[in-house]
């Protein structure tokens, strides 16, 4: 979708009557830190840039910016965390240099940070305020904003962060518009920790986070699967932990079996995203392969999970991300998400010349080998790693920068070499996990239901997948025109990309046909949930039915289900949907098992 889709369906620069909202200020590139940062002004101007020249800033409803005030703040916030950061300015006057490292060597501040931290955390208050004004038609958007926030704990500035502004905005939600209910999906590829620990004894906020975590050695080293919350709250903080190189079909599989379950149990009512876009392929410091196209998908599904709960209510507000070009091309690609989905349009034609955008203007190094980790004179890291030095050598000597695999420029990113050859689907260890996550949760009050088994477990052949994925390439093919996905937003793997990701809306026979490079057989599609039912609209079985069809997941008896309108066992309302969270002291808790570990940290 360009800026000629949005003229072709009267979006450009009509933004009267736009439900999307954008809030940015181009003031918050003043905070600026060591030469080479890779948390840097850039960032803000890349996406800034590209939703200019793509037309979305201009379809989009302008929210007017605002700061945070200190009782804002303090819902969140100790007293003197907050006074610390407002002191930016004298830390900075007492180095005698542009910046100071108050808070550890990688989480710089300089004189305009305080403004800037207070910007990150007003704009999306007033994403917020303006999305719950019932007059108005503005229901949901994102914050274009920095510093990010999801590691900044209650009493401490950590990984670039400052304030945790989603935090913020949960408790600004709760408090200021009544809400008892909100969910927080932190997508960024470092565990949110910050706001993990924020809620990990509230249960009126779920936090679901996915994140690379490689055995701990990935900054900030937590996250881990059984950190489930605490006390009454244990269940309601939900940790996806996952290994370098994940891409889009593990997000996908986690959006089926964790997400979307969660949220339908959870029944939330906004849901706040920590839009990281870090986890990107061509990223410095993930090292991952999520797609942007990947994003604008997860996007869609909050979306209608957000349309069938809550009234629209998703707000996206940016974390991390540090190679300008992807994460300008991840947001573009959420925000024409919300706009298509907000305004019931058909998904973006298939990309052509035309409707490419232009060639980033990249201010800084471009990918894959972006140069942005810190000075030699660093010190070295800290004990539980730093974000900026890294956390895969956590004993050892500090890593030098988190580099991507040597790749001619211009080339797709190839996978990473010795990672996991697996073309197509989830990585092993990804099935992994989110089994043994589902096996936690199903015991803990939001009753998670079981993901499938992982391949080998059951034992599904490579024949029996191939055939499976024929079986349900040939199905999708003839429900072409009548798909039960209104959106026919589907996305496909090109059987000779290696794993790349191509994002088709419903013309799939004509992409297939269009691009004779992409192999028209072995092509597993998914599709995204089918649109919910709108709240009053009384369909007892399917009205938490939010499938995504993964055909070539291995068949078990949990979860073999190969179609997006078959009725998984997982979306099987419970008989008693679980009460508020207010009143969870009521809440069975014999179903928590007393031999979890205790939380780390
Ligand atoms: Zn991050």
């Amino acid at each position: 979708m360009t800026r000629s889709w949005l003229e072709a369906n009267g979006l450009l620069d009509e933004c009267d009557e736009c439900q999307v909202g954008l809030v940015t200020d181009e003031r918050m590139q003043l905070h600026c830190g060591p030469s080479g940062h890779p948390e840097r002004p850039a960032r803000l101007l890349e996406i800034l840039a590209q939703l200019e020249l793509s037309g979305l800033r201009a379809s989009c409803a302008r929210v007017v910016s605002r700061e945070a005030i200190d009782e804002e703040l303090l819902t969140v916030h100790s007293e003197k965390h907050i006074e610390k950061v407002m002191k930016a300015e004298s830390a900075v006057k007492k180095k005698g240099k542009a910046y100071a490292l108050p808070f550890g060597p990688d989480t710089y501040v300089n004189e305009q940070t305080p403004l800037c931290a207070r910007l990150s955390a007003g704009c999306l208050l007033s994403l917020v305020d303006t999305c719950m004004t019932p007059s108005s038609h503005v229901k949901c958007g994102m914050a274009i904003i920095r510093p990010p926030g999801h590691h900044a704990a209650a009493e401490k500035a950590s990984g670039f962060c400052m304030f945790n502004n989603v935090a913020v905005a949960a408790r600004h939600l709760q408090r200021e518009h009544g809400l008892e209910r909100v969910a927080i999906v932190d997508w960024d590829v470092h565990h949110g920790n910050g706001t993990n620990d924020i809620f990990a004894e509230d249960e009126s906020v779920l936090f679901i986070s996915l994140h690379r975590y490689d055995s701990q050695g990935f900054f900030p080293g937590t996250g881990f699967l059984e950190d489930a919350g605490k006390s009454t709250a244990r269940g309601y903080n939900v940790n996806v932990p996952l290994d370098k190189a994940f891409g889009d079909y593990d997000v996908f599989h986690i959006m089926r079996y964790v997400i979307s379950p969660l949220l339908t149990k959870f029944e939330p009512e906004a849901i706040l995203v920590s839009s990281g876009f870090d986890a990107v392929r061509g990223d410095p410091l993930g090292q991952c392969k999520v797609s942007p196209e990947g994003y604008g998908w997860m996007t869609r599904c909050l979306y209608r999970m957000a349309k069938h709960f809550c009234q629209s209510r998703l707000f996206l507000a940016l974390e991390g991300g540090y190679n300008p070009d992807m994460i300008a091309q991840c947001t573009v690609e959420c925000m024409q998400a919300l706009i298509a989905e907000a305004h019931g349009l058909a998904a973006p034609q298939e990309a052509d010349e035309s409707s490419l955008l232009p060639p980033a203007p990249s201010p800084g190094p471009s990918l894959p080998a972006t140069p942005c980790m810190g000075p030699a004179d660093q010190p070295t890291c800290e004990p539980s790693g730093s974000l900026l030095f890294g956390g895969e050598t956590p004993s050892g000597t500090p890593t030098s920068t988190p580099r991507m695999g040597p790749r001619s420029p211009g080339s797709p990113p190839a996978s990473p070499s010795g990672g996991p050859k697996k073309g197509r689907g989830p990585l092993n260890k990804t099935l992994r996990t989110v089994r043994k996550l589902t096996e936690l949760h199903t015991l803990l009050p939001l009753e998670l239901p079981l993901a499938p088994q992982p391949d080998g477990a059951g034992g599904t052949s490579k024949s029996t997948k191939r055939n499976e994925r024929r079986r349900c390439r040939k199905t999708s093919e003839e429900d072409a025109g009548a798909s039960s996905d209104s959106s026919g937003w589907a996305i496909a793997s090109g059987g000779d990309l290696d794993g790349e990701f191509l994002f088709s809306p419903a013309h799939r026979h004509t992409r297939q046909t269009s691009h004779s490079s992409l192999a028209s057989h072995d092509l597993p599609d998914f599709e995204l949930p089918p649109l919910l039912p709108m709240p009053g609209v009384k369909e007892p079985e399917a009205v938490t039915q939010v499938t995504v069809a993964i055909p070539d997941l291995p068949a078990s008896a949990e979860g073999g289900e190969q179609s997006s309108t078959s009725s998984p066992s997982h979306a099987t309302p419970k008989a008693s949907p679980k009460a508020s969270p207010k009143a969870s002291s009521a809440q069975p808790e014999s179903k928590q098992k007393s031999k979890k570990k205790s939380k780390r940290k």
